[in-house]
Formats: C-alpha cells, structure tokens, sequence
C-alpha cells in the first residue's frame, strides 16, 4: 500500500505556511510576529538559540532566531529589526496575513551545561531576543543554577526590548538585571557606556560560570576579552554568529564560517572552538 508522505517533513526546503496571530510593536524599528500553523500541524519543538527561516512571500526568505517560550500552544514567536528588504517586508505584514516557514534549524543555548554553574547572559540590541527562551528555559528551573545575571545594552534606552519583564526576572527570580546604553537621554539614570563594563557589576564565580553573548561582532569580542579577564574560562563561553544564508541546511554554503557552516553547526558555537576564525573579517 503507497504511504502518504507528508511533504513538510519530506523537504526541509519547503515553506509551511503560518497565519500571523500577532503583531507586538517592540521599539520603533523592531517588531515581533507570533505565528501559528495554517493547518492543524501541532507545535514544533525547537531549542533556545535556534532559528527558522521566514519568507515574505513574492520578496525573500531571511533566518529569524525564536525569540518566545516553549511552545505551550502551538505558535512561535520572532522578534524582528527592520533593517533591509525581507526584514521590511514582515515588518508590513498585518494579523491573519500568511508567512512561510522552515525550521527550527542550528544548535542551542548549553542549558543542560550550565546546570550548577553561575550563568552570565550578554545582550546587545536585538542580541537578546534569541538569549530570551534561554533566560525562560533557566527560570524555569530557576534552583538548578547559582547566580543568573543579564547584562544587556542598546544604542539609545528606546531601543530596550522586553523591558516590561525585567521586573519579574529581578524580583521573582533574582536574576542580576543591569542595563546600559550608549547615548542616554533626560531621563535615563542607569549606567552609560559599553556592555562589558557590566561585568563588574554583577557577583558571579568566573571560574564555575556558563556565558552566553548575543549582539554585534565587536560588542561580542569585547565581551569575552573582559570575561577571559576576570577568570571564565574559553570552554566556558558560548557565542552566537550571524552571517547571509539561503538554504539553511548546509548544502549552499552562503553562511560558511571557516570549516563550519553557521546553519548547521551554529549559530551558537563554544568560543574556543571558533576562536581562531572569530573577528575576521569577511570570513
Ligand atoms: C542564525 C541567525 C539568526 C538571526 N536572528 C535574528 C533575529 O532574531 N532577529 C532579527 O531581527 N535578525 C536576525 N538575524 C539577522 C537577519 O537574518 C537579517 O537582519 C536579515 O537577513 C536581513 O535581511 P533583509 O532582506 O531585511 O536585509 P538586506 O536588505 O539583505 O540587508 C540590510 C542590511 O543588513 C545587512 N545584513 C543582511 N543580512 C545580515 C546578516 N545575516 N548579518 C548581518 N548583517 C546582515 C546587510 O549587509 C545590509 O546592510 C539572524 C541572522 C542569523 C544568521
């Protein structure tokens, strides 16, 4: 008897089609889409740190990490910046429009890892929406780490996202929440200044502790620089890598970073594993 395959699950190429739930104003340039199967599919499992790949249809497909929970229904959540073409095109899209969708793709946050460790979590402008389902995977278990810290820093303090959380992380959970921006305004009273400076401020013991850096290659850089400087070791922290991609499956090699391929053996790398190609340019 011929058995009905379910083309989804025969190509990873092929779009599924979402309907959009949602649409949360985060900032002025940055958007988020939760989105929910057309059919009656039910929830795909992903990892914190993992990716899908989103198509606005009739203008491009780009990879956008999961930004939400564990799916408790079965819809997903992707927190956007408008930065160029396909970003603008889902950033036009209204609630019951269509998207596609591909994934979850890549490697994820070391939560099992940082069990009994302290975890330092580095944010920086959109950088924290793929560490946020990590920070929900670590608060839900929350006596099973020592000190969780998030330092986390954007150009302007309009840029903050998911500001309205902070309070709950802090006071529910105890986790060390410190903020800086770049440029402040009036009424800004927090630090001013790079994340890295951070670092100083929150207690944490470098040598049992997990970091994990999301945000610019050079705020990245700078950040583990500062934590190699108080004591964690390089096996000990995790970054994210951003490069163009197409297929997101290694097969086109758009997204290739020295011998790895950031869609299938990223984004998320432990960083003396890439350290020797990590702050080359154009590699
Ligand atoms: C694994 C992964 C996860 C990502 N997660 C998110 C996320 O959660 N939220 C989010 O907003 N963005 C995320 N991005 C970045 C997002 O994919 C790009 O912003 C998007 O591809 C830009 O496409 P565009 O057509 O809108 O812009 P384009 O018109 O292609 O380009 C606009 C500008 O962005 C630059 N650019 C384009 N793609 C990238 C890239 N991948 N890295 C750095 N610069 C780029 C271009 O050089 C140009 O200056 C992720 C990227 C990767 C690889």
């Amino acid at each position: 008897m011929a058995v009905k395959m379910d083309p989804i699950i025969q190509s990873p190429m092929t779009p599924q089609l979402y309907r959009v739930e949602k649409v949360i104003r985060e900032t002025h340039d940055t958007f988020s889409l939760r989105v929910i199967p057309k059919d009656d599919s039910g929830a795909r499992a992903f990892q914190p740190g993992q990716f899908n790949m989103l198509y606005a249809f009739g203008v491009g497909e780009v990879p956008i990490s999961i930004s939400g929970p564990k799916p408790s229904g079965r819809s997903m959540i992707h927190t956007i910046r408008d930065v160029g073409t396909v970003t603008h095109a889902l950033h036009g899209l209204k609630k019951d429009q269509t998207v596609g969708l591909r994934g979850p793709f890549g490697s994820a946050w070391p939560i099992e890892l940082a069990k009994g460790y302290d975890v330092v979590i580095m944010a920086g402008g959109i950088g924290l929406a793929p560490l946020r389902p990590a920070l929900y995977a670590l608060l839900e278990q929350r006596d099973q780490f020592g000190e969780l810290s998030l330092l986390y820093g954007t150009r302007k303090p309009e840029d903050l996202l998911f500001t309205e959380e902070f309070e709950e992380w802090r006071g529910k959970y105890g986790v060390q929440v410190k903020l800086t921006v770049d440029t402040a305004d009036s009424e800004w009273h927090g630090n001013v200044g790079v994340v890295n400076t951070l670092v100083q401020r929150v207690t944490f013991d470098p040598v049992n502790t997990i970091a994990m850096i999301c945000g610019p290659e050079v705020m990245m850089r700078f950040a583990v620089l500062e934590l190699k400087h108080c004591g964690v070791p390089e096996d000990q922290i995790f970054i994210t890598m951003e490069r163009n991609m197409k297929c997101a499956v290694g097969f086109c090699g758009h997204c290739q970073f020295g011998p790895a391929f950031i869609c299938k053996d990223g984004p998320v790398f432990r960083y003396d594993q890439v350290k020797q190609f990590f702050g080359i340019r154009e590699i």
